[in-house]
């Protein structure tokens, strides 16, 4: 079967932030069939929406992974996610508000060329009226309107447009910074594909 490049956003702000998404980035290169193809480098970022918690650790992951069957049960993207949920919950994750603080945080952001909608069963729905309504949507709607979704991704894939986009990763950034500031999101590493972590700029 064919792969489909993935891109995971990565986000903790609990715990030691920095530790656990080095870890799961492992454990996102340990799914079946997964092939790292790329490691953001590593930022703090100030939080959205909820000012009154502390500064976020963000990173984006590029994934080569199996497609799976094609068809409208969306397969392939779906099982991602699920396996996304499943390592955040390894993770410590609890469920607390939307946008308020975390231990880890997995969001599908891009699945290939694949634009998909899956609705909530019925009885599967949250209680956090704020909470997504949808099971799954890709492209994350709210990527493009996040720096720090922005800013890493383009350290991977600046020219690439998205499905349903009409900028490429890097437009997007630079108009999202002019609304944010440059300082929203800072670089604090870089990704050491020997070493398997991030280490500070200038250290080899
Ligand atoms: P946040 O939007 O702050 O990341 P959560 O991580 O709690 O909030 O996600 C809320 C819900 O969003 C999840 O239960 C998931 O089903 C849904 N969701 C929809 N599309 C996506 C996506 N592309 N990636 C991750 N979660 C998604
Ligand atoms: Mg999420």
């Amino acid at each position: 079967m064919h792969a489909v490049r993935a891109y995971v956003g990565l986000g903790a702000n609990l715990g030691d932030a920095r530790a656990t998404l080095t870890a799961a980035v492992h454990a996102l290169a340990a799914l079946p069939g997964a092939r790292l193809a790329g490691v953001s480098r590593l930022y703090v970022t100030t939080p959205v929406e909820i000012a009154d918690q502390p500064d976020f650790h963000n990173a984006v992951v590029a994934l080569d992974v199996p497609a799976g069957p094609s068809g409208p049960e969306a397969t392939g993207p779906l099982a991602l996610l699920l396996a996304l949920k499943s390592i955040e919950r390894a993770f410590g994750r609890q469920d607390r508000f939307r946008y308020g603080p975390r231990e880890l945080d997995l969001d599908l952001l891009l699945f290939g060329e694949e634009q998909v909608v899956v609705e909530r069963p019925e009885g599967g729905r949250s209680l956090d009226p704020a909470k997504a309504a949808r099971l799954l949507e890709v492209p994350h709607p709210e990527a493009r309107h996040r720096l720090f979704v922005l800013v890493p991704l383009s350290d991977l894939a600046p020219d690439l447009v998205p499905p349903g986009w009409t900028e490429s990763v890097a437009r997007a950034r630079d108009r999202q910074k002019s609304i944010e500031g440059a300082s929203a999101v800072r670089a604090i590493a870089h990704w050491d594909a020997t070493l398997g972590s991030w280490v500070k700029p200038g250290s080899a």
